[in-house]
């Protein structure tokens, strides 16, 4: 078996401890491959390892990555964030969106997806833990987005997707999910259609999963270190 092959074995093996630990199904729990920084080959070795949906930061990179790898049934995910000059390439690339914080990058996604596609699926990002300069809409503000966005054509909302700081306590870890979590949970008693809780990366999967996370965004455990930001 391949490194990257092993490392995604060991990842859903941590996942399934979690979501045990947890008392929920494994199924209940997507795993995105976070493939940013690492070219078409290491995608190629974790979809020979059975992984189909990738996630990507860089949007330009992104597109051309895809492109080296037509072959392949992938799902693409953006994951980083989204300026209004490159709303109409992640339309035309990507099957989600999960960084959506405001309606002017919502509008234009919706007008920007090609006809022959199915709605993009989106995420509202979401200012969980943070001050005024850091990306996400703030909580108190996410119910009236979602309900704009919800609203676009060729947008389907699917959820909220969150960064937090990084920290190591898991309890902290946890307690910062747990929020995300209530404020999904709210959205959804004001009756938005969500099933997606997109939280939890390589340091903190564990926590995510105890909160309530639906999709866990890995790349240093599956493709290891990064070395470079390509912009
Ligand atoms: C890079 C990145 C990840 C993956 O982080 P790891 O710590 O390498 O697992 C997840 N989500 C977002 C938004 C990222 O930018």
């Amino acid at each position: 078996m391949t490194t990257i092959g092993a490392n995604l074995q060991s990842v859903r093996t941590l996942i399934t401890t979690a979501c045990e630990a947890a008392g929920r199904s494994v199924e209940d729990v997507t795993l995105l491959a976070v493939s940013k920084t690492f070219g078409p080959e290491a995608v190629r070795e974790a979809h020979a390892a059975g992984q189909t949906a990738f996630g990507e930061n860089y949007i330009q990179e992104a597109v051309e990555k895809m492109a080296l790898l037509p072959d392949l049934r992938l799902t693409w995910h953006c994951i980083g964030p989204i300026q209004s000059n490159k709303t109409r390439l992640v339309a035309a690339h990507f099957d989600w969106a999960h960084t959506v914080d405001r309606l002017k990058i919502a509008q234009r996604l919706s007008e920007q997806r090609p006809e022959g596609r199915a709605p993009l699926q989106v995420c509202i990002q979401v200012n969980i833990d943070g001050g005024p300069t850091k990306a996400g809409v703030a909580p108190a503000d996410a119910l009236a987005l979602a309900r704009e966005v919800q609203a676009l054509p060729r947008l389907q909302l699917r959820g909220l997707m969150t960064i937090p700081d990084p920290v190591t306590d898991p309890a902290a870890q946890r307690a910062v999910h747990d929020k995300a979590r209530a404020l999904f949970d709210r959205l959804r008693a004001e009756g938005l259609p969500l099933d997606t809780l997109s939280m939890g990366m390589t340091a903190d999967l564990q926590a995510a999963i105890e909160a309530g996370s639906t999709l866990v965004r890995v790349g240093t455990a599956i493709f290891g270190g990064r070395h470079y930001a390509p912009r």
